[in-house]
């Protein structure tokens, strides 16, 4: 069986060798409070204000980067008059092995954010369309139109999920080429979508098509019916680019470091559209310690797992309908208006997710930390009694 994702794989593995899992388990009691401390820069949970919110609005890690990662930004900051050359090249080569791909597979970027521009840029000749679900993460179509692409959207189906046959259809009906952009697990939504609708699609090669699979939430996933396409990519295909982050598992949202695996031929045609590679050098460096640094992966990963549930039990208590998260964190309905709802969490000291049109009635909720998620929840219980949510 495949597993639902690369990191999830190697961690298994080097526990396993290691031993480490004692550590694991550890962690579970008093080593991860102190985890967290050390993450968070010992920042007690204090109760928000207006200057002071929780802000649970962009899908950030609530955590701060692994301390980890933290030595080693700060230590980087003392080299960085110069360009992080050989740490750059370590970083490729170890996304390399994790992803068991050639070096000249993986393509550095400034968070994935650069990779999605990038991968739209280097297709976007005259008259391909981009095909994206109605409702997914924004920058596809963003750099699409700046790009000047034909933009087809395709109306979801019921639950908010893909539209996995209108998608096929959108690129088959289309006498140009296609470029399909699909963000598994989906933003704003959080749900994923098969592997089993996804890698026949794939793998079936439909013509003049190149798909962009954008999996910055992967590591979060608890349902099995997810699989990266790294396997896919890993294998051959020549048709998939693959896009991650550092931003969400990792906490490194403002380190700014992201990649792309792909054939190596599509990575040295992406490379035409990054500036050269020029990572930030404690970044490069953050990231480096932070793929080490299986405690804080296996502690960010539990921490969401805890947070999803505290704001799962009250959206059930409240009878309020909500999407299957595999992200971190929740798209949720609203039986008021999403301006109003917003307005009462912000003088609550709670800053939450914008509007995702076409889904007007629905809010999504990033995930914090569990103290946080539980002072949220006390919140909409609060909000009940009043009649605003
Ligand atoms: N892809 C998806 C699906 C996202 O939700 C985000 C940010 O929220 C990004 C990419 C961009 O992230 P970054 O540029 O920080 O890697």
């Amino acid at each position: 069986m495949q597993e639902s994702n690369t990191f999830n794989v190697k961690r298994r593995q080097l526990l396993k060798l290691s031993g480490a899992l004692a550590g694991g388990i550890a962690l579970a009691g008093l080593n991860r409070s102190a985890l967290a401390n050390a993450a968070s820069g010992n920042t007690p949970f204090t109760t928000p204000t207006a200057d002071n919110p929780i802000r649970i609005n962009f899908n950030e890690n609530p955590l701060g980067m692994s301390p980890k990662a933290q030595a080693a930004a700060r230590d980087a900051v003392a080299k960085a008059n110069r360009y992080a050359k050989d740490e750059i090249v370590t970083l490729r080569s170890k996304l390399a092995s994790l992803h068991q791909v050639p070096e000249s597979a993986i393509l550095l970027t400034a968070g994935s954010s650069e990779g999605i521009r990038a991968a739209i840029e280097a297709y976007a000749t005259l008259g391909t369309q981009l095909v994206i679900p109605e409702l997914t993460y924004g920058d596809g179509e963003h750099f699409a139109r700046i790009a000047g692409m034909k933009i087809t959207k395709v109306p979801m189906l019921a639950g908010w999920q893909f539209d996995i046959d209108g998608l096929k259809q959108a690129v088959a009906s289309y006498s140009g080429p296609s470029l399909v952009y699909l963000v598994n697990p989906n933003n704003p939504t959080a749900t994923i979508t098969p592997a089993d609708l996804i890698e026949p699609w794939i793998a079936a090669k439909p013509a003049n098509t190149m798909f962009i699979v954008d999996e910055a939430y992967a590591e979060f996933v608890n349902d099995p019916r997810f699989r990266s396409v790294n396997p896919l990519v890993s294998q051959g295909a020549d048709n998939v680019i693959l896009l991650k982050t550092f931003s969400k598992i990792f906490a490194m949202a403002g380190m700014r470091v992201g990649y792309a695996v792909a054939q190596p031929a599509i990575v040295a045609h992406l490379s035409n559209h990054v500036a050269g590679e020029k990572i930030n050098f404690c970044g490069v460096d953050a990231a480096l310690a932070s793929l080490d640094d299986h405690a804080f992966i296996t502690y960010s990963k539990k921490s969401n797992d805890t947070s999803r549930q505290i704001l799962l039990d009250a959206l059930i208590a409240l009878k309020i309908s909500y999407l299957p998260s595999e992200g971190n964190f929740v798209f949720h309905q609203l039986s008021v208006p999403l301006k109003e709802f917003q307005q009462h969490m912000k003088q609550a000291g709670v800053l939450i997710g914008r509007a995702f049109p076409p889904a007007d009635a629905w809010c999504r909720i990033s995930l914090g930390t569990p103290q946080e998620m539980t002072f949220v929840a006390k919140t909409l219980h609060e909000f009940r009694a009043k009649g605003w949510v």
